[in-house]
């Protein structure tokens, strides 16, 4: 039997190629993974190949950025296997930007030193997944069936049977295996301001959740502090963190540089924390904005994607300064694992985004997530290899299905109250009141709505800050929460 492969983005590919010669089913939605977070990657993917840095001092830099809440273990893998990941990607025909026979490195937030390789510029992602796209259909033991959307897993017994599918023409079918790896994403495109592509809602952890896996981490849900802040818009174009590896400085409408004093890295400290201020800024009624005019003639070959996306919207950012917003962008929590992406139901595997192996801690390190994918893609590639392909089809399979479809409407409306109640900085009282209101349809209620009360129950839960998940009301908190759960 197959292994089936949920997922086309950079951690469903890398393990897609990785686990040859066991064929393959690749089941994913639009082709050529067009709808994947992995081709929107900018700055590229971080590794301690460049001069006087360590696997030490990027291990030490991920632990601070997840606020020591990382898996120390996974986060050791990871660092250890980075110089590695680079050149697997280099033999799968990926070009690197370099200087001379180096890497080109950029620095990005959260790092003490230059470490991002990248490609294209700041098109990183985009090089990644055309390298990696060409070589899947070149190997002759990856199936890939595109345009299909997996709504429900089957089990048999407590194990996992297969997938169900919607195939491009809309007619259901059902693939039968004993392991199914979920590689399906985040979920950022539950809020109304996201960097995310729009498909990324969270569809594994549902289908995980259904199937009874046990999840992770939930509440910590990752703010990127620079989107280019455009009204209404839902999907925002990301201004890279490699901007301000270059010199760019973040000011309010008074020019004041407001990073500067309050951490030791100023613009280039944890996401988190940037993220918060341009929040806090912004939610006073002020304005924020990226002043990156110094760049001049390096934008287009450095940086042509974000240029791109400006010009588009009539901003010139070699002339002026760039709007900024925080949108959400990754999912630190997930679907359980262990390091070689095994979940707690029997046959599942889930790796990338909808995965939480304890890796990125409270929040994850700039350009760790292409690395994750590509490392932990290929080690649960090698081990899936070492497990009994046996073909038992004995037995009836019920479906665990992700759930109710709900108008876009409602959909809308949801959204905007995950931005407001899970945000970069929450109230306590106004996630009971979310939860209150969603709770009171009981079972008549869609699946991201499910997954919304997920992901308020554990924030409600963490009454500490920590990382992205950070309360207005921290002083006090319990009082507060003593007063509201009755
Ligand atoms: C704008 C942007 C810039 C970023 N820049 C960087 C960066 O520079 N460096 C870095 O390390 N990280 C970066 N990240 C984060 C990183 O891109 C993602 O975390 C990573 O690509 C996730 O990879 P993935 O393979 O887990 O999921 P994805 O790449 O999102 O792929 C998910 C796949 O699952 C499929 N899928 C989902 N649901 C279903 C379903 N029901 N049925 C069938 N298929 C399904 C989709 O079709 C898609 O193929 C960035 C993210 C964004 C949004």
């Amino acid at each position: 039997m197959p292994l089936i492969i949920v997922g086309s983005g950079i951690a469903g590919l890398t393990t897609a190629l990785a686990a040859a010669p066991r064929q393959v089913c690749l089941l994913s939605r639009a082709p050529d993974s067009q709808d994947s977070a992995s081709v929107l990657a900018q700055g590229g993917i971080a590794a301690a190949v460049g001069p006087n840095d360590s696997t030490c001092s990027h291990l030490f830099d991920t632990m601070r950025s997840g606020s020591f809440h990382n898996s120390k273990p996974a986060v050791r893998y990871l660092v250890e296997q980075a110089a590695d990941a680079l050149n697997w990607l280099g033999n799968q025909g990926v070009l690197f930007d370099r200087e001379g026979d180096d890497f080109h490195l950029a620095r990005e937030g959260g790092h003490e030193f230059a470490r991002i390789a990248h490609a294209g510029g700041d098109a990183s992602g985009r090089a990644f997944m055309q390298a990696l796209v060409g070589k899947v259909k070149q190997a002759s033991h990856i199936h890939w069936h595109s345009e299909t959307d997996v709504d429900a897993l089957l089990l048999r017994g407590n194990s996992i049977a297969g997938v169900r599918a919607k195939n491009k023409t809309g007619d259901t079918e059902i693939h039968e295996a004993n392991d199914v790896v979920l590689a399906t994403g985040g979920l950022g495109a539950l809020f109304s301001a996201t960097s995310n592509p729009p498909g990324a809602e969270g569809v594994g952890l549902a289908l995980g959740l259904a199937a009874g896996a046990a999840v992770r981490d939930l509440e910590f849900i990752q703010f990127h502090p620079t989107a280019l802040a455009l009204g209404t818009n839902f999907q925002l174009p990301l201004l890279t963190e490699a901007l301000r590896g270059a010199g760019a400085i973040l000011r309010d409408e008074h020019g004041r540089a407001f990073m500067t004093g309050r951490h030791p890295m100023a613009d280039l400290a944890p996401r988190d924390l940037v993220a918060r201020v341009v929040w806090k800024i912004l939610t006073k009624g002020g304005n924020t904005f990226l002043h990156a005019q110094h760049l001049g003639d390096a934008w287009p070959q450095r940086f042509p994607t974000v240029l791109a996306s400006c010009l588009a919207h009539g901003i010139d950012p070699r002339l002026e300064p760039m709007p900024v917003t925080p949108a959400a962008h990754f999912h630190m929590g997930g679907l359980a694992t262990n390091l070689d992406g095994r979940t707690t139901v029997p046959g599942l595997w889930a790796v990338g985004e909808v995965a939480c192996n304890g890796v990125h801690g409270a929040n994850r390190l700039a350009s760790n997530s292409l690395l994750e994918g590509v490392t932990y893609g290929r080690r649960l590639a090698m081990r899936i290899k070492q497990e009994n392909v046996s073909s038992n089809t004995c037995g009836t399979y019920c479906f665990a299905e992700r759930g109710l479809e709900t108008s876009p409407s409602v959909q809308h409306y949801w959204r905007q109250r995950l931005w407001q109640t899970l945000g970069p900085v929450r109230q306590a009282t106004d996630i009971q009141k979310a939860l209150a209101e969603l709770q009171q349809f009981g079972k008549d209620i869609g699946w991201r709505q499910q997954l919304a009360i997920c992901l308020l129950q554990a924030a409600l839960h963490r009454r500490e800050n920590l990382g992205a998940h950070w309360w207005a009301e921290s002083v006090d908190i319990d009082k507060k929460f003593a007063l509201n759960t009755h």
